[in-house]
């Protein structure tokens, strides 16, 4: 999906996605982000076991309502994402890997953003920076120390904490859904998808 007519499109900036590892990367109006409170509730109830654990994630996170808020103020948006190999999303560690590709390259994306002037960029990503960048700390520095991000320039907040619809935000962009392991379709990959807010 391209820009809306009247926006400006970044091409360098979907580019950059994929040099930095996309499969693929398109660019998606604001209004194809559907927010739902359900979704962003699953993080509490049942309660993910990184709930808490970083800055990034619930509650320390604007949720489905902040992001509604933080909406208003963007005219266009990104969209990534990774496909992956099952035996990979199903493996303990090597999955960590690609959640951790994953937040970098929606970090990568938003920081080219803002050096071409688009200074309230935000990404988003998928999985817990404290699981996969800080996992040697036993606490994560910005909530227990009141210090500074260890990892600023990786680390990205979770779409699940705000209620993003992942399956919305892909139609939005024209790729298929493809969910690792379910049986009615090709179960060999699955995808990740990232999110950078360009304003
Ligand atoms: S310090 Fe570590 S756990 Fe805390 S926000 Fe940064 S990467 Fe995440």
């Amino acid at each position: 999906m391209t820009a809306h007519k009247g926006q400006r499109s970044f091409p360098e900036l979907l580019e950059l996605a994929r040099r930095l590892g996309a499969s693929d990367a398109a660019h998606v109006a604001p209004s194809g982000i559907c927010i739902e409170d359900e979704l962003a509730g699953l993080c509490v109830e049942p309660q993910c076991e990184n709930f808490g654990a970083s800055a990034n994630c619930p509650p320390h996170v604007l949720g489905p309502n902040g992001f509604r808020e933080l909406l208003k103020i963007y005219s266009q948006a990104v969209v990534f994402k990774l496909e992956v190999p099952s035996s990979i999303l199903f493996s303990p560690v090597e999955r960590l890997e690609v959640f951790a590709l994953l937040q970098e390259i929606a970090a990568g994306v938003e920081q080219a953003a803002i050096k071409i002037g688009q200074t309230r960029s935000k990404g988003f990503a998928g999985n817990c920076c404290k699981v996969l960048f800080c996992s040697d700390h036993p606490r994560c520095r910005v909530l227990h120390e009141g210090g500074k991000c260890r990892n600023p320039h990786l680390a990205r907040p979770s779409m699940s904490g705000f209620g993003i619809n992942v399956s919305k935000l892909m139609e939005a962009a024209g790729w298929p859904l493809k969910i690792a392991g379910e049986k009615t379709v090709d179960t060999s990959t699955g995808t990740l998808c990232g999110l950078i807010l360009i304003g």
